[in-house]
């Protein structure tokens, strides 16, 4: 299962109701703030998610409607001991930006009280643990090196504890190996294997974040059967012809990829201040029923669905 904060859904500029883009993603311990518009740090505050773990930053792209809140979080993380290391991953020529604001602007050559690792982006895995990996992949929008997020949770045998008692298999190491596939041979001679205790395989779900985007078709597969997308739609279908110049989505062409790749559900965010919500969702909604439309502080959980 993934949880999913969204902190800023408001394309470009802020509005009174919505901050610019930024959301945390939640996995076990683990935490990945994804985009940090201004105004990031004040909106994490406010959601209860506070700075704790938050030391791995994800970026989209280096417009300044996604980056311009590190300037701020860094100096507080500067200054603030409990995190001494992030880790910033975005493509070279966000890392390029995001270097020069933090080091020329908000630093200035002071010596750094945290370690700040710049990680250059490319298609292909990031992260990964016994439980998920997460990767990125390339995404068309305005200038070069744009990146979508992939959070796939890997399948499991669930560990059936009624059989492993029948079986009188002891609680402790026995059954950690059991469950990481390994056969033991039990006191009395016994041998037990895996499949004795473990149930049919459980798939694990599949959570996919795109940022600002001027396309779809170079999603599709990416995207496919995806139990949750998330995407901008920072117009509508009369404004077209402004998404197709300025590299942005209408809510419907997120909706027809929705549809198209087979998602179980959608989530718009990136809304411009121009349209009213509801008529971004009765858009979106006349293609791809399940979708919502976030605001600020809303959190989903995205769990495999059927
Ligand atoms: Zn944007
Ligand atoms: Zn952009």
């Amino acid at each position: 299962m993934f949880e999913v904060i969204f902190l800023g859904t408001s394309a470009s500029a802020p509005s009174i109701h919505r901050g610019l883009s930024a959301s945390v993603v939640l996995h076990q311990e683990h935490r990945f703030l994804i985009d940090c518009g201004e105004g990031t740090q004040r909106q994490l505050l406010q959601s209860g998610l506070g700075f704790k773990r938050l030391n791995k930053i994800l970026l989209t792209h280096g417009h300044l409607d996604h980056i311009l809140g590190l300037g701020g979080l860094v100096s507080t993380f500067s200054r603030w001991e409990a995190i001494n290391r992030i880790e910033i991953y975005g493509g070279q020529l966000t890392l390029e930006r995001v270097r020069d604001l933090l080091l020329k602007v908000v630093l200035r050559g002071d010596k750094l009280p945290l370690k700040i690792e710049f990680i250059s982006l490319k298609a292909g895995p990031i992260f990964e643990d016994n439980t998920f990996q997460l990767s990125a992949f390339p995404v068309t929008h305005r200038g070069a090196d744009c990146y979508g997020f992939l959070f796939q949770e890997k399948s499991r045998h669930p560990f059936l504890n009624d059989q492993a008692e029948a079986l009188g298999v002891p609680i402790g190491p026995e059954r950690r190996r059991l469950v990481a596939g390994e056969e033991i041979v039990l006191a009395d001679g016994r041998l037990i294997r895996p499949a004795d205790v473990l149930g049919p395989e459980i798939p694990g779900a599949k959570l996919v974040v795109v940022g600002d985007a001027g396309r779809t078709d170079d999603l599709v597969e990416v995207v496919h059967h995806a139990d949750a997308l998330i995407i901008e739609a920072t117009y509508l279908s009369g404004d077209a012809e402004m998404a197709r110049s300025f590299s942005h989505l209408t809510a419907a062409q997120a909706a027809q990829l929705a549809r198209q790749a087979g998602v179980k559900r959608l989530y718009l965010t990136h809304l411009s201040r121009r349209y009213r919500d509801q008529d971004v969702l009765n858009e979106a909604r006349a293609i791809f029923p399940n979708t919502v439309v976030v605001r600020d502080f809303d959190r989903i959980k995205v769990v495999k669905e059927k």
